[in-house]
């Protein structure tokens, strides 16, 4: 829309009633809005799973949005549980169907580790992902090509969280804490003490002016999101 014309609140409350105007609901948007000098990208690796309600709910509830780099073998398994990510504002990446070493597979292999997923995905009702994450950020030329050939953006991470190795609570959140703006922190679905850790993670980005974004396909670095959570996002 070009030179919107300027609405009181009565006029915009009246033309939502009318149901002409579709405002997006967000309870924390505002006072994000005004606070972000910088964004960065929390990302949750090999969901959906069991955990995912859970860790959507700490998310939602703290006002966070996160890139989930989902298994294709598990998103084909919960489906639900991916729309469930889709309308809690969350981002669905790729990150191989079965989570093997991508680099000691055949060409044929990647492409059908990737290709699935990406159908498992879309077939989610979670788009059709336009970031990858390598299993164990393994990468090389072969993975490369494919993922090109899938129009794929490889994300690794700046800061690992290593959630994955045993890190507790306290130490998650200090790798947080050192993410700048734009940069990508690496976690995981099932990692209690990464779940344990999303309302202090929050309150340390917001004391430092940063905002949750959503990593761009263009430059695979964290951005201001362009897209309002979903209206009627669990909350
Ligand atoms: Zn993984």
């Amino acid at each position: 829309m070009k030179a919107t014309p300027r609405l009181s609140p009565l006029a915009v409350a009246a033309l939502a009633t009318a149901g002409t105007l579709t405002l997006t609901v967000d309870a924390a948007a505002p006072a994000q809005a005004a606070t972000c000098n910088g964004y960065v990208g929390l990302t949750f690796d090999d969901g959906p799973s069991s955990s995912t309600p859970a860790l959507l709910n700490a998310l939602t509830q703290n006002g966070l949005r996160a890139t989930m780099f989902n298994q294709g073998q598990y998103a084909a398994a919960y489906p639900a549980r991916v729309k469930a990510q889709v309308d809690a504002g969350m981002w669905v990446g790729n990150h191989s169907y079965t989570h093997p070493h991508l680099t000691q597979q055949s060409q044929a292999t990647i492409d059908s580790e990737i290709s699935r997923t990406q159908q498992a995905v879309a077939a989610a009702g979670g788009g059709t992902p336009k970031l990858f994450r390598p299993p164990y950020g393994e990468t090389n030329s072969t993975v490369k090509a494919v993922e090109a050939k899938y129009g794929l953006t490889e994300i690794l991470w700046n800061v690992d969280s290593q959630d994955w190795n045993g890190a507790s609570t306290d130490a998650i959140v200090a790798a947080a804490g050192r993410l700048t703006s734009g940069q990508v922190i690496l976690m995981h679905d099932w990692s209690a003490n990464s779940l344990a850790a999303i309302p202090r993670i929050a309150q340390g980005l917001a004391a430092r002016g940063l905002c949750a974004g959503m990593i761009s396909p263009q430059t695979g670095r964290a951005v201001a999101p362009t897209a309002a959570v979903p209206t009627g996002a669990a909350r």
